[in-house]
């Protein structure tokens, strides 16, 4: 089923493999100039007077525990947030009803196998397109990445699994798999080392900084992925926290945090609580206010609702308070 128009649907994957591409140079820069670190136990003290913070890191590379000193600490460690748990220790994430296993099938050298040339008859064009099929209340996703390599994603109604994949679960997956449809099982069966994300979001936060510790992205606001447009949103934090920072200077922190805070929670509590209805109505699950969803059935008004353009602040969202 097309929820979405084509032309808008190719505008967006243009950009998606744009992103794509900078952000697998981003690796290798950032690979040879900066130490990848861990927080294995957070530990974050902020000084008396408030114009520090202390994080104690492991060194991945060698295991070291150093402590790293700033005037500042942005916290983007994600959804499930360490961080945001010290200081919202009591934050329950709501599990969305929904995982995703996900996979990359790399097959540069291989394009004229059987899963390659039988996936091109569902989905002709992977390369300009992100195909997004509901089917059965099962949505699939797929697009091809750089360099030969077909990106899959499958989103399954389960109970909430444990954080660690075992071969059972992935065992059981590709049994499940066999309702997708010959082409995509022979895609994900022949795919190494699939994965799972666990959805969850949560009613958006109230606060999202402390002194000197602030949160952006995922970590800022939890959200299931059915806007596709978490990342953007995710990078706008990172552009008005930047903005704020230059408008009030360094000097300022604390009002540049206020400013920040009070711009982001704005827009973001909104498009948290879209996404969520939305995943709700395609993940086929019953709303006081709307009857079902079925997409074999549904009118072109009932659709309409699904199109990513009714996400409040699509088009554009603050940047200052200006
Ligand atoms: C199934 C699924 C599909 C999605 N599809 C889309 C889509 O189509 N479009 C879209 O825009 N968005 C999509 N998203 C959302 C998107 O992935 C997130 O919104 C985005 O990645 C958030 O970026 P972030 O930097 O805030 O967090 P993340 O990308 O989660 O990055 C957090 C980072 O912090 C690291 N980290 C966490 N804890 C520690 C620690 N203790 N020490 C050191 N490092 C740590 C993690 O390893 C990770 O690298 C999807 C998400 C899911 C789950």
């Amino acid at each position: 089923v097309t929820v979405i128009g084509e032309e808008f649907l190719n505008f967006q994957e243009m950009r998606f493999q744009k992103l794509s591409c900078a952000s697998e140079e981003r690796t290798w820069i950032l690979g040879n100039a900066y130490t990848f670190i861990e927080v294995p136990k957070l530990t974050v003290r902020t000084s008396e007077d408030k114009t520090s913070v202390k994080v104690e890191a492991k060194v991945l590379q060698t295991e070291e525990i150093i402590e790293i000193n700033g005037d500042l600490l942005v916290a983007a460690d994600g959804c499930l947030s360490s961080i945001r748990k010290t200081f919202l220790p009591d934050l329950k994430l709501r599990y969305s009803g929904c995982c995703a296993w996900r996979g990359v099938l790399d097959f540069s050298g291989n394009g004229n196998s059987e899963s390659i040339l039988g996936i091109q008859r569902p989905y002709p064009d992977p390369r300009k397109c992100l195909y997004f099929d509901l089917n059965t209340g099962r949505i699939t996703g797929l697009y091809e990445l750089l360099n030969k390599r077909l990106n899959w994603i499958w989103y399954v109604h389960q109970h909430e699994p444990g954080q660690k994949v075992s071969s059972d679960m992935i065992e059981n997956m590709y049994q499940e798999a066999e309702s997708l449809g010959p082409e995509l099982v022979r895609v994900t069966r022949e795919t190494k080392e699939p994965f799972i994300n666990i959805i969850y979001d949560s009613d958006p936060l109230e606060l999202i900084f402390w002194d000197n510790v602030v949160l952006i992205g995922d970590a800022s606001h939890p959200t299931t992925p059915h806007r596709v447009r978490s990342t953007n949103i995710s990078t706008l934090d990172a552009a008005v926290l930047g903005k704020c920072i230059e408008k009030l200077g360094a000097e300022n922190i604390p009002s540049a945090l206020e400013e920040y805070q009070h711009i982001r929670l704005t827009v973001t509590a909104k498009q948290v609580l879209h996404s969520q209805r939305v995943g709700q109505i395609k993940q086929g699950l019953a709303l006081p206010d709307s009857k079902l969803f079925d997409p074999t059935a549904a009118s072109a008004e009932e659709s309409e609702e699904l199109q990513r353009i009714h996400l409040p602040f699509f088009a554009s969202a603050p940047l200052s308070v200006d």
